[in-house]
Parts: C-alpha cells; structure tokens; sequence
C-alpha cells in the first residue's frame, strides 16, 4: 500500500491548528506529552475491550444520546468493530477518545495521536463514529484517515521541530532510530515521517514490511509490503515502480537475520523516461511479540537516491 495523498488546504488547517496548540502549551519539548494534550484540548481517554460487555452497553447508550441510533445492542458494536478494524474511536460531543486495549503497546501512541488528530479537522465532526458503511464511501474513509493520520504526525513529530532535527542528519537507519527515541514514536511511524518530511534534493523511499526470508502463512504476494512511503521527488520520478518490484528487491538484497542490520546495497532503479538512477537502499530487522506469543519480524528500508546513471537504450 502506497502513502496516499492529502489536500492542500486540508493539510494548512491541519497545520494552523496544531501550530496553535504548541503555542498555547508553551515550551514543549520532545518526546510530546500525549497527556498535556489532552489536558489543554480538554480530551478524556480511555482503554475499551471489545469483550467488555458494561463499557460496550455505555458505548451503544453514548451513541444513542448523541442521537445516532444505528446500533441495536452492545454484541451489535462489536461486530462493527470487528468489521472495521477500528482501534479508536473518538465521541466528539463527549471529548472522549476510547482506544482498543488489545492494540500492541507501541501503537497505542499512534492511535491516541489519530484520535486527537480528527479533532483537528473539524469536517470530519459529521463524519466520525455513527456514519454508517452506507453514508460514507470507502474512498471518502480513506481520506477521512489519511487526515487524521497526517494531524497524529504533524504532533507527535511536532511540525518543524522534526523537520530541523531530521535535516541535521544523514539519511540512515541510525538517524531513524535515534529519531524514534527523541520523540518517543514507533520505529514505523518515524521511517514514515522521514520519507514525507524529507526537504532534500534526492528522491527518497522508506518500505514497512515482512521480513522477505520468513514471511507469514498468510502473507499476500499482490500487496507485499506494509507501506510503501514515498518522498514527493520519488513520487514524481518513479511512479512506474510497483510494490511487487520494491519487494523483490528487498528479498535480493536482505540476509536471513532475524535482529538488527539486514543489508546496505546499491540497487539501481529506472524512471518513468527510461533513465537509470542508483540509490542505495538500507534494511534493518526489529523483531517483536505478536499477540499470540510468536515472534514477529518487521523490516524497515529507507532507499536515498545517490546518482543518475546513463539512458537505458533498447535494441531489437
Ligand atoms: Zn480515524
């Protein structure tokens, strides 16, 4: 899956809002108090399980007050649940942001940060929790989360801030993680902002995947990776390259390990006019405990394009 694209005007308001808010807290410093947040926009959180019969029952009641009688019953909301995928919810009218307790640990900030996200896009009020499958289109959905997910990055990375402290850096795995521990995001969601936030000159991509070598048993060979996060300059110049190739890549160039350095190698890539580029791409594997007590394998790559190469000529 590709990173998909937000408006222009959607993201300055996105932006002014969240410039707000830093202003009003004063002084912050990363990593970003999640809790100070919530206290100055005046947010309730709380962790919900889906097995939970009493909070489900207050749920389905909440949603009833606020006018939304779409749910029948407290089973009835956790199917829609289920169904959805959802790991937040947000009651708008109620200040209150429920997150899903079985979430694994290093997302819970992520997905507290969406939540507070969707407040910032005060359009999305007529669309959150309550819209039924009917009244919103899957690409309406899409883009409704691509939103909130651009706001959870914009404040958990803090705008500027990031931006200063990443282009003080070289491009590499090492940079990521010492990102990952000054702001106190997931090593995901900083290889993410990396790639959108990038203000160089070279195209650049950053892959969430597999590990290529140990892949699951129910892994999907047409949609291989994760995420495929492209920098703008990359998005321009390569859109030719499918996640299908990107992946064959990364099981060319990673070693078997299951910890740590996967492989640093040249790759070189064509673009959309036939023209070779070498970029040198970089793997590093985190491993970590699925709920099921297996271990799992999460890869990430950050690709830098390093120098134009020569026209590709084809004969017959
Ligand atoms: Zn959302």
């Amino acid at each position: 899956m590709k990173n998909p694209q937000i408006g222009n005007s959607e993201k300055k308001q996105i932006d002014k809002a969240i410039k707000r808010l830093m202003s009003d807290m004063k002084g912050v410093e990363p990593p970003l108090n999640l809790a100070a947040v919530r206290s100055q926009l005046d947010l309730d959180l709380e962790y919900y399980s889906s097995k939970d019969s009493s909070l489900m029952k207050e749920i389905v009641h909440s949603i009833k007050v606020a006018g939304k009688v779409i749910l029948g019953s407290e089973t009835m909301l956790g199917k829609v649940i289920d169904k959805l995928g959802l790991r937040g919810m947000l009651f708008w009218d109620q200040n209150r942001i429920l997150i899903d307790n079985q979430l694994h640990q290093a997302r819970f900030r992520w997905a507290e940060g969406h939540e507070v996200g969707h407040t910032f896009c005060s359009w999305h009020k007529y669309y959150l929790l309550g819209d039924s499958k009917n009244e919103l289109s899957p690409s309406c959905h899409a883009t409704i989360e691509a939103e909130a997910n651009y706001a959870a990055g914009q404040l958990l990375f803090m705008q500027d801030r990031f931006v200063a402290e990443l282009m003080s850096l070289p491009i590499s795995i090492a940079s990521l993680k010492l990102l990952h521990k000054r702001f106190g995001n997931s090593n995901a969601s900083t290889l993410w902002r990396m790639v959108e936030q990038y203000a160089g000159p070279h195209p650049l991509l950053g892959i969430v995947s597999e590990h290529p070598h140990r892949l699951s048993d129910d892994f999907d060979f047409c949609e291989p990776c994760r995420y495929v996060i492209e920098s703008p300059r990359f998005r321009e110049t390569f859109s030719n390259i499918s996640e299908v190739q990107l992946f064959e890549i990364l099981t060319t160039i990673c070693n078997r390990r299951t910890r740590g350095p996967l492989g640093t190698e040249e790759v070189e890539l064509i673009d959309n006019h036939g023209v070779r580029h070498e970029f040198v791409f970089e793997s590093f594997c985190f491993p970590y405990n699925q709920p099921d007590g297996t271990k799992g394998f999460q890869v990430l790559t950050l690709a830098l394009h390093k120098r134009q190469l020569s026209r590709v000529i084809v004969t017959s």
